[in-house]
């Protein structure tokens, strides 16, 4: 399937879509999920034209995992969670619902299951201090 240019990640990166930012380099973007499955849910995207992982050059590939460990060790100071989980999703059979590839950056505690997938928005003003939190502990 062939790059959909309207895709709303792709609308975030061209800035026709806000986000609540907490990262940005030149090649990767970091911004709060706004259907969070856990307090501090993070996605990182490539800004690179890419739907998913087989898709992405190495090099892009290369370029957001390091700024998904970046942001992952920020979210957990951030969020002083125990565990973090890392989810990647390719094809809408494995459940990705946004065709421009994203790293979800997840935090967990035992015994709090996670929430549904991409339902529930979760309020604006939430989403906004949890990347202030998260942008003060990439600092
Ligand atoms: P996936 O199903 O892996 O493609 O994940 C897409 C993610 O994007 C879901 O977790 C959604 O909650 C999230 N999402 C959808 N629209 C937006 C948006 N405008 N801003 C931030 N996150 C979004």
């Amino acid at each position: 399937m062939a790059y959909d240019t309207g895709n709303v990640f792709a609308k975030i990166l061209r800035g026709e879509m806000p986000c609540h930012k907490v990262f940005e380099d030149e090649s990767t973007l970091a911004f709060m999920d706004i259907m969070p499955q856990a307090e501090g849910h993070t996605l990182v995207v490539p800004k690179a034209k890419a739907e998913d992982l087989f898709d992405l050059t190495p090099d892009a590939l290369a370029a957001t995992i390091a700024t998904t460990q970046k942001i992952a060790r920020a979210v957990k100071k951030a969020t002083e969670a125990p565990g973090i989980m890392i989810a990647q999703l390719n094809g809408a059979d494995a459940g990705q619902t946004v065709f421009h590839i994203h790293f979800h950056i997840i935090p967990r505690w035992s015994g709090i299951d996670l929430r549904l997938h991409a339902r529930g928005m979760e309020a604006p003003e939430k989403l906004a201090a949890m990347a202030e939190k998260i942008r003060a502990a990439i600092a």
